[in-house]
């Protein structure tokens, strides 16, 4: 089980959520890599993790309309696609903070 964050800020002119924790790392995520590795069980199958959308489809305009704590594991982000059903653990949120891209 993965330390909360730090710093949790979401920047919406650049469409990037950073995030960083205590140990040193930190990442700027953007909004639509993201939305696109949503771990929510109607964009990634339960059992074989295969993502259920082309995230090529997704706005590019994409912006976050809400962010909320859950318990002391995830925050749940809510996106101005009408998504708002992705939890991301803390776990979810380093593994990608690791795999980014940018
Ligand atoms: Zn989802």
């Amino acid at each position: 089980m993965s330390e909360p964050p730090s710093t949790i800020r979401a920047h919406q002119s650049d469409q990037v959520l950073e995030v960083s924790w205590d140990d040193g790392l930190s990442a700027k995520l953007p909004y639509r890599y993201l939305r696109g590795e949503c771990p929510c069980a109607s964009c990634h199958n339960e059992w074989t993790g295969e993502r259920m959308f082309d995230p090529a489809t997704l706005p590019l305009d994409l912006k976050l309309e809400g962010m909320e704590g859950i318990g002391n594991y995830a925050v749940r982000l809510a996106w101005n696609d009408g998504h708002s059903t992705g939890l991301y653990s803390w776990d979810t949120l380093r593994r990608l903070a690791q795999e980014c891209p940018s």
